[in-house]
Parts: C-alpha cells; sequence; structure tokens
C-alpha cells in the first residue's frame, strides 16, 4: 500500500520496450516496492506513474535489470503531484504515429527451453514454444504496432490455455504475440513435391489428423535419421530454409557442394552447445559470448577440431553457431537422447542457407518443393509464414571486440544511434551484398543482407526490402543516396525515385559508415582496403586515404596502381593479377616461369604492358597477386578466396625492411611483391612476409597522413579489414604510434556497410 509521505513520478521509456515484457515487468516491480500508479504503450515507447515511498529503488531497478529483448535509449523523469491511487494497473495502449521498433528475432531462452524438454509442461517437445522473451519477432511481422493481428500469427487462433497467458499480467508469456502450444499453433509438415498439398489444406485443417506430440516425434527422428545416413534436410527455420547435412560425413558434404553448386566457399558448422563449440574452434571469452548471445550469430574462429574437408577447402577458420529455434534442440536432443545439454556432442551439422547459387533465401513451402527436391533428400516445413526473409548473421572477433560481417538474424531491424539528428534518408548500397539504410531522426536502421543485386530474384527482393522497411518504419525519405558508379541496378533505381540523389563515392562510403557507427559528426581521416569500388575519375579504386567532412570527401592518397588486365576477370583469375604484378617490375620474362600451363599468360602480360591498360588502386587485387606468385590460388570460385587461403597459411606475419616506398601520399609495394619471388620461398613463409610487410607498409602511410594533419584518429575500412590478421596487426601498428583505429563493429566492414555509410554523408551535406 503506497504510504503517506508518498511521491509520484512520471517516467518516459524510449527504446526498444514493446512487445519486450516490458509491462509485466514493470508491474511485478511496482509490487516488489509496494507502488501504485500505471504503465501504457504509446507512439512514443512506455509511458509509467509510480507512486509511494520506494520509487527511487523502483527507478534503480528499473535501469538494473530490464526484461533480455527490453533495450532502453532513453528514460525521463519528473516528479508531479501524488494521486492516492489504490493499486497499480496496466493499462490499453494508446495509439498514434509510430515511432516504436519491432525487436530482432531472439534465440530461444532458457526457461522455454526448460519447458521444451518437461514431460509435465504443455509445451513439451514442441517445435514453437516461445515466450515474451524470446522468439521470433521481425521475421513475422507484416506490420507496426507489433500485436499479433500483424503478423503471420494472426492464422492461428488461440486456445483456452494460450489465451489466459497471454492475459495473465504475472506470466512470461503475458502479450507473446507468437504464444502457440501444440493444440492451437503451427505445425511441421513433411513436404515433397507430391504432397505439397498439406499446405493447401491449411493450419486448421493440419490439426486433427493425429496427435501433435506423435506427428511432430516422428518428423524430428526422420530428419535426424536421414541426416546420420548421410542425406541433405531441408528444414524451415526462423528467416528461411537451412540446408543441413552431417559435418563430420565427407561424402555428405561433398555431395551437398556438387548438388547445391556451390563449390568452395566455406560452409557454417552448428553444434548442440558451448561445450561442443570449444572442441570445435579456439575460442576466447568474447568468442563464447558473442556465440551464445541471444542473437545466435554465426562467429568465425579458428579451427580445432577438422570436420569432413569440405566444410571449409583451404581455410584455417570456421564459422561456428549454435541452435537458436527449439526445432535445432529438437534434433540434438533426438541425436544425442537425454542430459546432453552441458556436454560435447559428436552431432554436428552443416548449416547452410537454401538458395539457388546466389538467389535470395528459400521462405515458401510451395517455393521449397519447387526449388529444393533436386538438392535435399527430405523437406520439411511449416504452416507459420515467414514475412520478412533473414539470413544467418556472420561476426568474427576482431582486436578484442566484436564485428559483424553480415548483419541478418539477431540484429534487423535494431538501429543504430547517430550523433546527430537529419533529414529522413533513404540509402541503397552499391552490388554486392547489398543492404539498405533507412535514417529515422537520430536511428539509423540497416537492412537484412540481401545479396549481389545480379539476378531478377534479388532485384525483387532488394525492392522488396525498401518497401518494407519504409512501411514499418512509417518513413517517407527525402533525399536518396547511391553509389558513384552510373550503371548498376541499386544507381537506377535511386534515379527512379524522383527524390533528390546524393551519389557518394564507394569509399568514402566505407569511411562514413564507420564515423556513423561510431557516432563521430565531424571530420574524419580513414583508409578504405577493399575490392572494387568506382573512383571519382571512374578508374577502379580499392586502396585510398581520404578525408570525409561536412558530407565532402577528398582523396588524400592511394596504392601505387597495378595493370589490371582483363577487368572484372581480373578478379575471379588471380593469376591475371600475378602476372600483372611481374609487368609492374618489368619482368615480363619471368611470366612463362611463374604460370606456366596458363595458357594465355603471354598474352594477358602483353596487355598488361600496354600503356592504355586500365589499373586498378585496390589492394583486394593486391591480395589477389601475392596470392597467385605464390602458388596459393590462380582461379577463384568465390570473391576474397585467394585473399581467405593466403591468410590462412599466415602464422607469424614479419616485415621485409625497406619493402616498400611512400611519395606524396602514394604507397608502392613493388619491392614487396618482388620479395615474393625470391627463389626457395615457400607459400607460407611469403604468405607471412607479405602480411607483416604490408601491415608495416600501411601503418606508415597511414601514420604520415595522419601526423600531417595532427589528426590522433582514423578509420580504417572496407572487405580487406576482414583479415583478422591485417585488422589487427594494424590496429596495434597504430597504436604504437599513437594513433587511434576505429574498425567496422555494428555494420559490416566490407560493402554490406556501405549504404550506413552513404546515408551519413547524404545526410550531412542535406544538414
Ligand atoms: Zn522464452
Ligand atoms: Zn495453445
Ligand atoms: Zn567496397
Amino acid at each position: 500500500m503506497p504510504s503517506s509521505d508518498a511521491t509520484r513520478l512520471r517516467l518516459r521509456v524510449t527504446g526498444a520496450v514493446q512487445g519486450v515484457g516490458f509491462r509485466p515487468f514493470v508491474h511485478s516491480l511496482a509490487d516488489r516496492y509496494a507502488l501504485a500508479g500505471f504503465v501504457r504503450n504509446d507512439s512514443q515507447g512506455v509511458l509509467m506513474e509510480v507512486e509511494g515511498a520506494r520509487v527511487e529503488d523502483f527507478v534503480a531497478a528499473l535501469k538494473r535489470e530490464p526484461p533480455p529483448l527490453a533495450r532502453i535509449d532513453s528514460l525521463e523523469c519528473e516528479a508531479i503531484t501524488p494521486l492516492r491511487d489504490a493499486k497499480f494497473s496496466i493499462e490499453p495502449s494508446r495509439d498514434g504515429r509510430t515511432r516504436t521498433r519491432i525487436t530482432p528475432d531472439a534465440a530461444v531462452c532458457d526457461d522455454c527451453l526448460e519447458d521444451l524438454f518437461d514431460p509435465k509442461s504443455r509445451f513439451y517437445l514442441y517445435p514453437f514454444v516461445n515466450c515474451t522473451h524470446c522468439g521470433p519477432r521481425y521475421t513475422l511481422t507484416r506490420r507496426l504496432p507489433y500485436d499479433r493481428a500483424q503478423t503471420s500469427m494472426a492464422a492461428f487462433a488461440m486456445c483456452e490455455d494460450c489465451a489466459r497467458d497471454y492475459a495473465d499480467p504475472t506470466n512470461r508469456r503475458f502479450h507473446a504475440q507468437p504464444i502457440a502450444c501444440p493444440k492451437c499453433g503451427p505445425r511441421l509438415s513433411r513436404l515433397s513435391p507430391e504432397d505439397a498439398s498439406l499446405k493447401a489444406l491449411g493450419p486448421d485443417a493440419a490439426k486433427d489428423y493425429e496427435p501433435s506430440g506423435a506427428h511432430h516425434a516422428a518428423i524430428i527422428e526422420e530428419i535426424v535419421t536421414t541426416i546420420r545416413s548421410g542425406g541433405i534436410v531441408a528444414l524451415k527455420g526462423i528467416g528461411g530454409f537451412h540446408l543441413l547435412c552431417d559435418a563430420r560425413n565427407e561424402t555428405a558434404v561433398a555431395e551437398l557442394r556438387r548438388r547445391k553448386g556451390r563449390d568452395a566457399k566455406p560452409f557454417a558448422v552448428m553444434v548442440a552447445d558451448a561445450a561442443s563449440a570449444r572442441r570445435a574452434g579456439v575460442l576466447d571469452a568474447e568468442e563464447l559470448r558473442l556465440l551464445q548471445s541471444i542473437a545466435r550469430p554465426i562467429v568465425v574462429v579458428e579451427k580445432r577440431e577438422d570436420f569432413a574437408p569440405s566444410v571449409a577447402p583451404g581455410l584455417s577458420r570456421i564459422g561456428l553457431l549454435l541452435p537458436y529455434a527449439p526445432l535445432h534442440h529438437l534434433l540434438f536432443h533426438a541425436a544425442a537422447g537425454a542430459d546432453w545439454r552441458m556436454a560435447p556432442q559428436d552431432f554436428a551439422l552443416v548449416a547452410t542457407s537454401a538458395n539457388p547459387s546466389g538467389e535470395p533465401l528459400i521462405v515458401d513451402d510451395e517455393e521449397a518443393c519447387a526449388n529444393l527436391a533436386s538438392i535435399a533428400d527430405l523437406i520439411i516445413g511449416h504452416d507459420r509464414a515467414i514475412v520478412a526473409r533473414a539470413d544467418d548473421s556472420v561476426t568474427s572477433v576482431i582486436a578484442g571486440a566484436p564485428a559483424i560481417l553480415r548483419r541478418a538474424r539477431g540484429f534487423t531491424p535494431e538501429p543504430i544511434a547517430l550523433a546527430d539528428d537529419g533529414p529522413d534518408t533513404l540509402a541503397l548500397g552499391a552490388h554486392l551484398k547489398t543492404t539498405i539504410t533507412v535514417t529515422r531522426g537520430r536511428e539509423a536502421f540497416i537492412s537484412t543482407h540481401i545479396g549481389s543485386l545480379d539476378d531478377r530474384a534479388t532485384i525483387d527482393f532488394y525492392r522488396e526490402t525498401i518497401a518494407r522497411m519504409l512501411d514499418i518504419l512509417d518513413m517517407t525519405p527525402q533525399i536518396v543516396a547511391c553509389d558513384l558508379h552510373p550503371d548498376l541496378a541499386s544507381t537506377r533505381y535511386a534515379e527512379e525515385t524522383g527524390l533528390p540523389i546524393m551519389r557518394v563515392q564507394h569509399h568514402a562510403a566505407h569511411i562514413a559508415a564507420i564515423a556513423a557507427e561510431h557516432g563521430i559528426a565531424g571530420p574524419i581521416l580513414g583508409a578504405a582496403l577493399d575490392g572494387y569500388g568506382y573512383g571519382d575519375d571512374g578508374g577502379a579504386w580499392g586502396g585510398e586515404l581520404m578525408l570525409v567532412d561536412a558530407g565532402h570527401w577528398r582523396r588524400l592518397g592511394h596504392l601505387a596502381p597495378l595493370p589490371l588486365p582483363g577487368g572484372d576477370r581480373a578478379a575471379r583469375e588471380p593469376w591475371r593479377m600475378g602476372v600483372a604484378a611481374l609487368v609492374a617490375q618489368d619482368r615480363c620474362g619471368d611470366v612463362f616461369d611463374r604460370f606456366p600451363g596458363v595458357e594465355l599468360a603471354g598474352k594477358v602480360a602483353m596487355l598488361a604492358s600496354a600503356p592504355n591498360v586500365a589499373r586498378t588502386t585496390s589492394l583486394g587485387r593486391m591480395f589477389d597477386a601475392a596470392a597467385a606468385l605464390l602458388g596459393v590460388r590462380q582461379l577463384q570460385q568465390y570473391e576474397g578466396q585467394a585473399a581467405m587461403e593466403l591468410e590462412a597459411l599466415c602464422e607469424r606475419p614479419f616485415a621485409l625492411a625497406n619493402g616498400y616506398k611512400i611519395e606524396s601520399g602514394v604507397l608502392d609495394l613493388t619491392k614487396l611483391f618482388a620479395a615474393l619471388l625470391k627463389p626457395g620461398l615457400d607459400a607460407a613463409r611469403g604468405s607471412e612476409l607479405f602480411h607483416g610487410t604490408l601491415i608495416e607498409a600501411l601503418a606508415s602511410w597511414i601514420f604520415e597522413a595522419a601526423r600531417a594533419r595532427g589528426e590522433s584518429r582514423v578509420a580504417l575500412g572496407g572487405g580487406c579489414m576482414m583479415n583478422k590478421i591485417l585488422a589487427e596487426g594494424l590496429v596495434s601498428r597504430l597504436r604504437e604510434q599513437g594513433i587511434e583505429a576505429l574498425l567496422a563493429r555494428k555494420a559490416p566492414t566490407n560493402d554490406g556497410g556501405l549504404s550506413l555509410g552513404q546515408a551519413h554523408i547524404a545526410r550531412q551535406r542535406k544538414a
């Protein structure tokens, strides 16, 4: 009961505070401190008034122990006149223009896992168990506000038990929009091209034909049996279908590569628990924390255990992830039997997105039947629609902190806080690994990973993503930002919008993305170490020192260019860059010794020697050249393969004395390339020499520019910063010289982060 010396506070909370169990949490806190008052959702977030003697304790606890999915951005507090209310209540929401958010999808929580494996629980072995603290959100929400009717759960009428839990403020499932149980919720179904009609029966029809427990147990059992016997299973998950097979069975993994048409790009492996992950990889505390975080991303770590060789051919690192949907836990449970949740398990799954090469992830049961029948031996769908596709996110720990390499499930659509207000902006990315960014006030929303805009299906997904982001954020952009390249699908889309266009140079955007996520509004010096981007002069850039300020950029320096014989083909065929590096040293005579049996080598050498050949400052292409000269890789099957394999060979980088030259901002690596040709140098030693000298060279180049401008902080961006040895080497070398290096952490350092940087520059220029 409120005491007579009561004070009353009005508290306004903004952030991710709706649909995350915030109101019941406030209710229970009010009970704990014997306070009266109310709490309700509105268009700003959550508003509450509390009255009693212990309001201070209440506020402290509110900050200290919010629910797992909540994130408080601001909390305003004001003392008002006490009203002598008798009790505390949860009031109905007030509508208004949406300024709220959807939280990202979250891994099943420990309490729900207890329910899942408790024979006495009504959720026992039910693959769709969830509560307010966990479960899918973004992927099943059609519109805001986040209410069941606006999600794909609208198709399922709650049973009495679920309706009771949903309405009970003391229950963990109070207002849990996707609440479902075996009686009323979604069901798995076995799909094949012939019985795709199962779906046509609809959720209601499917319910009665057999008891759900036995039905689900049989399907789980069949999945595990298929995988154990070397088969491939397509399984509908949270953000789309996965293809799964036994990560220890070389025949199965090789067969998956063959059927999927994916030659070498590494597969991620799902292991049962943290103990299994520690056996599979070398994980430090930060990597373990990231692996087990609520977003449950793939974490790329040093390999310890060898799975089937085809899982990640030629690489020293592996992407690991833990089960995040209840369904995944059921698979490991069925494979291991009882008492498995803490101990290391042998059962390990290759888990890769189910999509025809390069196209968007498949989310629909019928689409899966049509497209996956030739890849999977068993296809398991379910009748809860996936509204928004989301791949697994990919992360890595670089220089002691997490970095997101692919931002998707678990992170989308969590906004990034910006330093300043600015006009509402739509930024469209470039071509590879595309994302879009929408800014609203001081928030930047990066879309889920879309992919390369190479085919119709991906471009459709791109357009769908733009429409959906603008819709759920209830936002009308004032400006559109795109790449400087005139011929990209994204640039053409920008032109179609009819909005004022800001065209942003690719590498300026890489640097600006880092400024944006680190909340830097002023000028920033940065190095973009990258693959390819269209330069101010139309050239192929990719190793640039730039100053980005007030929405403009200036190129201060670059790598000394190498010939780019064959343009795009040079990016797929590293040997061409190897030849270019020889030509640059006037060593055309060595071309046939270095590349024996390469039929076109002579022709390409001539092409590279021509005075009018295109040139590139791309560091990515220089990695290709080094890999080719060292005999590591001549043709690559996926972007970055040569560089990744070169990195895999490097254990202790060391620098060649005087292995580079810097003149008026141009960094020349000719001497380093010459050193790679020394007779008797093996590939591993060559890789260590290349990495070590490159770190020295780039660090002095960046340091000189910083000193000349009196800067003590630089941004390091671009695709090459995914190379952990290079990134960590540069950060520590610069630190020794008193320069703080900022890396991309929340947005990918590769082209997945470009849209954020474009938005940052466009807003600043407009401001
Ligand atoms: Zn839960
Ligand atoms: Zn139910
Ligand atoms: Zn780039």
